[in-house]
């Protein structure tokens, strides 16, 4: 069994490993991994619609280069902070917002400089991962499956230490009224090995453990 992930994302991928942890460190591959690449084109309305279509698209670039094995589950993740005063942005547009040049540091300065007037209790806003997997059988047929799990939290007031990646520095998890409290745990502020213990990404990869755990003798 092999679990190969559609992402070039370093960040991403080194999440997704800390979180499947030692079990599964043999059987967990990037694309990359295989000399697999893709770039599809996210035009989906939903994250789930997204994710699948950058999992099919791994699922036909390994089918046409004859690299698909039985019991290959092909997944992928497509993840977005969706912020409530901004009426759900930038949501599946995380990537793109402000166009897909722009920097992270400006797109996060950008989201605090919207929200400078807002007060503590709007702030809320919550992460949303889909995984859409693609599940190959003994005889190589693929089934679709799907997996969403999200977390809620809120808009720091500022960029809240530089670790982490994307919006890490901005999202904080926990109760808007830690802000006047001084209590803010940004992502970036409570480390990777806090954030993998409870994050959208986790939730949701823990979901598709539970189906690994009970379909497959692991
Ligand atoms: P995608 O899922 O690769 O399309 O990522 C969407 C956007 O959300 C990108 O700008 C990522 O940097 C950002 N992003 C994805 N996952 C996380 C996360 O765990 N923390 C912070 N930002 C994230």
């Amino acid at each position: 069994m092999r679990l190969i992930f559609a992402t070039n994302n370093i960040h991403k991928m080194s999440e997704i490993k800390d979180i499947l942890g030692e079990k599964y460190k043999n059987i967990v591959f990037l694309m990359g991994d295989l000399d697999v690449h893709i770039n599809p084109i996210e035009n989906g309305k939903t994250f789930g619609e997204n994710a699948m279509i950058k999992a099919r698209a791994l699922y036909e670039e390994l089918k046409n280069k004859n690299k698909i094995l039985p019991n290959d589950y092909i997944v992928a993740d497509d993840t977005g902070l969706c912020v409530d005063y901004l009426d759900g942005a930038p949501g599946i547009y995380s990537a793109r917002f402000m166009g897909k040049n722009t920097g992270q540091e400006e797109k996060n300065i950008k989201i605090l400089d919207l929200m400078k007037d807002v007060p503590d209790e709007k702030r809320t806003a919550h992460f949303t991962t889909n995984l859409a997997i693609i599940c190959i059988d003994k005889d190589k047929n693929p089934t679709n499956m799907s997996f969403e799990a999200g977390i809620n939290g809120y808009i720091a007031k500022k960029i809240e230490k530089t670790g982490g990646f994307g919006y890490d520095p901005i999202f904080a998890v926990g109760d808007t009224s830690d802000i006047e409290k001084g209590q803010v745990k940004t992502y970036s502020n409570i480390g990777m090995a806090e954030k993998n213990k409870i994050s959208h990404r986790a939730r949701a990869l823990n979901l598709f453990v539970q189906y690994l755990e009970k379909n497959h003798n692991i």
